[in-house]
């Protein structure tokens, strides 16, 4: 469950040189706790990603999606020295890319990992997309041992269907499941299974890559908060249950309105009439994805 939906705006102590450190609110269970509103850094590499990782953070952004597959976990990791934060004041997610399924390659590339980003451990790691060729025993079995190293405090999988959802459940502690999720992409059956099992849902390319933008409804309705097309997909992610958001934003602007959903809310209709935008529109959709259908 969300711990809050309204984040921490009004605390005095939370302002840094006049700067709201609007924090999310945070998504809690299998006693893990992370920070509903994160930030996505796909094809975000160097400098350009050290930069915007940094403002994100100063900005108040707590939790960062990165991947072995983005090869930016250096970048993220300069920025979240640069920021000098305490460890546990944030949420580092990263992937391990499908190609290394094997107990061998999860484990080793899984320290790489953690040593470029220059932490002791990461807050969740992910199985980056299925593999048919290795059992799901042998990867899964592989993160669950790095749980027990301490050096993974949680796991999880990435573009699974339900029905693989369900068989990686059975093997091991699963505590996220990451897809492509945002008004024109339905996930219900996903989100059925994570409420039943307390898992959270992380939305990728919540802003449907910049498509959510020029929707008429999306906007209408941002018009009546005075809010952004972007602010109300975003806002509709934060009031359903168990539901994380991963925006991706290079500039301070863009950052700064992700982070802005937290002082309004959406009534019960406005939330169907965004429910009824889907439309099955999948926009990440690699040679190597898994059937979507079974
Ligand atoms: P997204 O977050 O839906 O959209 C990013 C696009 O929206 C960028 O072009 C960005 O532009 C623009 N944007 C962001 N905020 C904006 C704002 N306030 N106003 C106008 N435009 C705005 O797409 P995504 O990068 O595909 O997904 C987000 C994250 O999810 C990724 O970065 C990654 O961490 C994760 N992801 C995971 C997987 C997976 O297989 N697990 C797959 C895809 C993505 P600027 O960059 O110019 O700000």
């Amino acid at each position: 469950m969300h711990s809050s939906t309204q984040g921490n705006f009004d605390d005095p102590s939370k302002q840094a040189h006049g700067v709201p450190i609007a924090t999310a609110p945070t998504v809690d269970l299998r006693g893990m706790s992370i920070p509903a509103l994160g930030m996505g850094t796909w094809q975000l590499q160097g400098r350009d990603c050290q930069s915007a990782v940094e403002t994100a953070l100063r900005l108040g952004y707590r939790h960062i999606d990165t991947a072995q597959a983005y090869e930016n976990e250096g970048d993220v990791g300069i920025a979240l020295r640069h920021c000098d934060l305490p460890r546990d004041a944030y949420f580092v997610t990263t992937k391990v890319w499908y190609e290394r399924a094997s107990a061998d390659q999860v484990k080793r590339s899984t320290h790489e990992s953690i040593k470029h980003l220059g932490l002791d451990h990461v807050d969740l790691l992910l199985f980056h997309w299925p593999n048919d060729d290795v059992d799901m025993e042998e990867t899964l079995g592989a993160m669950t041992a790095l749980m027990e190293e301490k050096v993974v405090h949680h796991i999880g999988v990435s573009n699974f269907t339900p029905r693989l959802l369900n068989e990686a459940r059975r093997i091991a502690p699963i505590s996220c499941v990451q897809v492509e999720y945002h008004p024109f992409l339905g996930q219900k059956p996903l989100r059925t299974i994570c409420e039943e099992h307390d898992i959270a849902l992380t939305a990728y390319s919540p802003l449907a890559r910049g498509k959510v933008l020029e929707d008429e409804t999306l906007k209408s309705i941002g018009e009546a908060h005075g809010k952004s097309a972007g602010q109300v997909a975003l806002r509709w992610l934060m009031d359903q249950q168990n539901v994380v958001a991963i925006p991706k934003a290079s500039s301070e602007k863009h950052l700064r309105a992700n982070l802005g959903i937290f002082d309004f809310t959406l009534t019960p209709d406005e939330m169907s009439r965004i429910d009824a935008l889907e439309c099955g529109k999948r926009l990440i959709d690699p040679g190597f994805a898994p059937d979507w259908q079974n």
